[in-house]
C-alpha cells in the first residue's frame, strides 16, 4: 500500500548495497557508486574480546600484532555467526557511508550480500546486526545474484544467465531465470587458495619461505589459467629453509601456473558441473550469452580463455568485475518492487519473499 511518509522518506533517505566479502568490503551508494572498498578484517583484543580496528586499519596490524591482539577475517575463518564482530563490521560500514552526507539523512536502507553457503543462524545474525547498526530497512541478498545484477545480466528475464563470482574464499556459480538461481555451487577454493598454492610451491621447488601477501602479489603479476602471449619471470624473495637467511629466486609465468594449476582445475570442474545440471532449454540460451566472470578472482591472467576453451562456451569479464555485487545490491533498492524476489528471505514465518 502507499504511504506517503515511507515515500518523502525514500526520496532523502540513503539506499546503501554492501558487498561483505571474504577478501573486501565494499559500499556503493545511490547516485555516488562505490563509495567504500575495504578488507573484510577485524582486529579483536583476545583477553577482552573488544574490537580494535576494522577494515584497512585491521588489515595492517596483519603480522605485527602484540600476542594479546589478533586480526581475523569473520566471513573466510566461519565466525560471522559471531554476532559483536559481525555487528562491529556492519557498524564501522554503515556508519561510514551515513557520514559521507552533508545534510542528515534519516537513517539508511542496506541490501546486504552474503555468500550463498551460509546458515540461517548467519543470515540472522547479519540482518540482526545491519538494524543494530542503524540501517532503517535491511534485505539480505545471495552474493551471485547481486553479482549478476551488478554485471548487467538480464536476471528477470525468461532466459537463462550465468556468472561464476570467484573471490578471495570462495567461489560460487550461479544460473539465473526469471529472478531466481536455477542450478549453483560454492566452493572454498578461490584467490586465497592460489596465494597458498603459491607459497608450497616455493617450499617444495626452492626451500623458500614466502609469506602470503607475497605470494598474492606475485599472482597478480605473473599468475595465469592459460598459457601467456608472452610467458614472464619475476624475483620471488623469502628466506630460505635450509640457511634460515634471506634468499630470493626468479620464478616464471609458466611455474606459476603450474603451481595454481590445481586449484584452477577444481574451478574449472565446479563450472562444468554446473553446466552438466542446467536444463537443456537454458544451455541453449548460455551457448548465446556466454558465462560471465565475476570477483577480484576472475581478473587472473587467461582466465577467460582457460573457461572459454574447456566449456566450449564464451566466457566474459564483468565490467568493473571487482564491485559488482556492491552495485548489484545497490540497484535491488532502486527498483525494489521489481526486484523484490531475488531477496533472501530472513524472516521464516514468511517462507516466499516474492509478492503474490
Ligand atoms: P571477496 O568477494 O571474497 O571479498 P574479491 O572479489 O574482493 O573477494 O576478490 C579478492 C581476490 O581477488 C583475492 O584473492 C585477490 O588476490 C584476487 N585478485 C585481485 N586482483 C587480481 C588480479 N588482477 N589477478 C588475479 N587475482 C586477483
Ligand atoms: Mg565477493
Amino acid at each position: 500500500m502507499f504511504n506517503p511518509i515511507n515515500a518523502l522518506l525514500g526520496l532523502f533517505s540513503l539506499d546503501i548495497g554492501i558487498d561483505l566479502g571474504t577478501a573486501n568490503t565494499l559500499v556503493s551508494v545511490r547516485g555516488k557508486g562505490i563509495i567504500i572498498n575495504e578488507p573484510s578484517w577485524v582486529a579483536i583484543d583476545k583477553n577482552t574480546k573488544r574490537v580494535l580496528a576494522i577494515g584497512a586499519e585491521a588489515k595492517e596490524m596483519v603480522g605485527r600484532t602484540p600476542a594479546n591482539i589478533v586480526a581475523i577475517r569473520p566471513l573466510r575463518d566461519g565466525v560471522i555467526s559471531e554476532f559483536e564482530v559481525t555487528q562491529a563490521m556492519l557498524d564501522y560500514f554503515i556508519k561510514k557511508a551515513h557520514e559521507q552526507s552533508f545534510i542528515p539523512l534519516p537513517r539508511p536502507r542496506v541490501v546486504i550480500g552474503i555468500p550463498s553457503g551460509v546458515t540461517e543462524v548467519e543470515k540472522r545474525a547479519v540482518y540482526d546486526a545491519a538494524l543494530a547498526a542503524g540501517a532503517r530497512e535491511a534485505y539480505l541478498i545471495e552474493e551471485p545474484m547481486a553479482a549478476g545484477i551488478g554485471a548487467g545480466l538480464p536476471v528477470m528475464e525468461a532466459r537463462g544467465s550465468m556468472v561464476v563470482d570467484i573471490g578471495g574464499g570462495t567461489t560460487e556459480v550461479a544460473v539465473f531465470c526469471l529472478g531466481g538461481i536455477v542450478v549453483s555451487r560454492s566452493l572454498r577454493v578461490a584467490g586465497d587458495e592460489m596465494d597458498e598454492d603459491i607459497v608450497q610451491y616455493a617450499r617444495q621447488k626452492y626451500n623458500l619461505l614466502v609469506g602470503e601477501r607475497t605470494a598474492e602479489r606475485l599472482k597478480i603479476a605473473i599468475g595465469s589459467a592459460y598459457p601467456l602471449p608472452e610467458e614472464k619471470t619475476m624475483l620471488l624473495r623469502g628466506r630460505n629453509l635450509v640457511t634460515g637467511l634471506p634468499a630470493a629466486v626468479e620464478v616464471s609465468s609458466i611455474e606459476i601456473r603450474e603451481a595454481i594449476s590445481g586449484s584452477v582445475g577444481i574451478l574449472i570442474d565446479v563450472i562444468r558441473e554446473t553446466l552438466d545440471h542446467t536444463p537443456p532449454e537454458l544451455i541453449a540460451d548460455l551457448m548465446e550469452a556466454g558465462i560471465c566472470l565475476a570477483g577480484g578472482g576472475s581478473m587472473l591472467k587467461g582466465l577467460v580463455e582457460r573457461v572459454s576453451e574447456e566449456t566450449h562456451m564464451q566466457a566474459w569479464l564483468a565490467p568493473d568485475s571487482m564491485t559488482c555485487v556492491a552495485r548489484g545490491a545497490g540497484q535491488v533498492l532502486e527498483q525494489l518492487d521489481v526486484l523484490r524476489q531475488v531477496l533472501v528471505s530472513t524472516d521464516r514465518r514468511s517462507t516466499s519473499a516474492s509478492p503474490t
